[in-house]
């Protein structure tokens, strides 16, 4: 029987599933599928009443943004951690327990930050040494919350995350700096295939700008549509909604009255196809976004992001000049024919070509058969 590796996550905008996905298709290319892998969305499968607050996370951070600022800052104390995971554990650690007994797995991998206390006391309760490996999807700045000394490793994306770990009391010969875990394919695709393939379908010959708000289709991306209009703009526009059905119903019905062609996806798993037809993305500083973007070689403009959570992002792509920031519709159109005039698009394009790591999730998966 094929040993089994269980990833833990919870399907909370699109990037832990993404990151879950991206390793489970690594380690299936390294090892030819050797092992039989799942994912869990550990509070849908564990507990009803915790999964309404995971639940929470895409209206909050669609409509409120600064109320998840609060809470990832009020959260960033070990003494409320700690009470919120003894506040949780009576609705979901049998269940968890329960989980682990019945799957056997050989290794338990997690992509969330929310789940690993309770883990590390579950396999401590039942007396099972099984590797629990943490592959932290936070590239710059970390929440506290993901660390878990008692975890075998923490795979990171940069040694800022690896430094912020050290401080929030990781052992660090139990940290590796890797990247962040995308899709093989933004490594292995053929970009030039995926470009002439997909092109048909637009104006090959037009500038495009993708435009993205993570998983649940956050940032306001109505607005700056309509400034691409006010502006004449002379490009064309594939906008990805997510799971934001109401603006991607909204643009469906308004796409035909711009005078640039657009296309509108609502939640697609074409993200990499996609980003293959474009020349730049505007996004929300979400952390799989910008590494699947820099992957593609798209400098990013970033229009929005999570208080606390996604700034270090925002941080990173300014000082990588990798692209630039700005919350105004108005300016975000101005900064996009600037940088193309300028020549700053393309030293932009070489900056990124120097760091970006698409073939982190490879790496990570060599670096957890490790534990198998
Ligand atoms: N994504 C996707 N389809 C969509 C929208 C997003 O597959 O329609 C993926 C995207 O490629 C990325 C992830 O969802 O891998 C979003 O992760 P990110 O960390 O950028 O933001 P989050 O949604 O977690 O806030």
């Amino acid at each position: 029987m094929k040993k089994k590796i269980l990833y833990f996550f919870s399907d909370t905008g699109g990037g832990h599933r993404s990151a879950a996905t991206a390793l489970m298709r690594a380690v299936d290319h390294l090892s030819r599928e050797k092992y039989q892998q799942e994912m869990i969305d550990v509070f849908a499968a564990c507990s009803g009443f915790l999964n309404i607050f995971a639940k929470l996370y895409s209206p909050v951070i669609k409509y409120s943004p600064k109320l998840w600022g609060q809470l990832y800052y009020w959260l960033d104390d070990e003494k409320k951690l700690e009470q919120l995971e003894a506040i949780s554990r009576p609705f979901i650690l049998q269940e968890l327990k329960r989980l682990i007994l019945e799957k056997k797995p050989a290794m338990i991998i997690s992509v969330h930050p929310l789940v690993n206390h309770l883990t590390t006391t579950a396999l401590q309760e039942l007396d099972l040494k099984i590797p629990f490996v943490l592959v932290i999807t936070d590239p710059v700045t970390l929440h506290r919350a993901w660390v878990t000394p008692k975890v075998d490793l923490a795979v990171v994306a940069t040694k800022e995350a690896k430094a912020a770990a050290v401080e929030y009391g990781m052992p660090e010969k139990k940290i590796k700096v890797i990247g962040m875990p995308i899709d093989p394919k933004f490594f292995l695709g053929d970009k030039a295939k995926a470009k002439a393939k997909e092109r048909g379908k637009l104006n090959p010959k037009l500038f495009t700008i993708l435009l993205m708000g993570g998983g649940e289709g956050a940032g306001g991306m109505a607005e700056i549509i309509k400034e691409f209009q006010k502006t004449g703009f002379d490009g064309q526009l594939i906008v990805i909604a997510g799971r934001n059905k109401r603006l991607e119903q909204k643009l469906q019905k308004e796409k035909g009255k711009f005078s640039f062609p657009m296309k509108v996806y609502g939640f697609t798993n074409q993200v990499y196809e996609l980003m293959a037809e474009s020349d730049l993305i505007i996004t929300k500083a979400g952390p799989g976004t910008i590494a699947e973007a820099m992957a593609m070689n798209l400098p990013i403009i970033v229009t929005s992001w999570l208080p606390g959570q996604e700034e270090g992002n925002v941080k990173f792509v300014l000082q990588e000049n990798v692209g630039r920031v700005s919350q105004e519709p108005k300016k975000v159109v101005s900064i996009i024919k600037e940088i193309r005039e300028s020549g700053e698009f393309e030293e932009m394009k070489q900056n990124i070509r120097r760091i970006s790591r698409p073939q982190a999730s490879l790496e990570i998966a060599r670096e957890i058969s490790r534990y198998l």
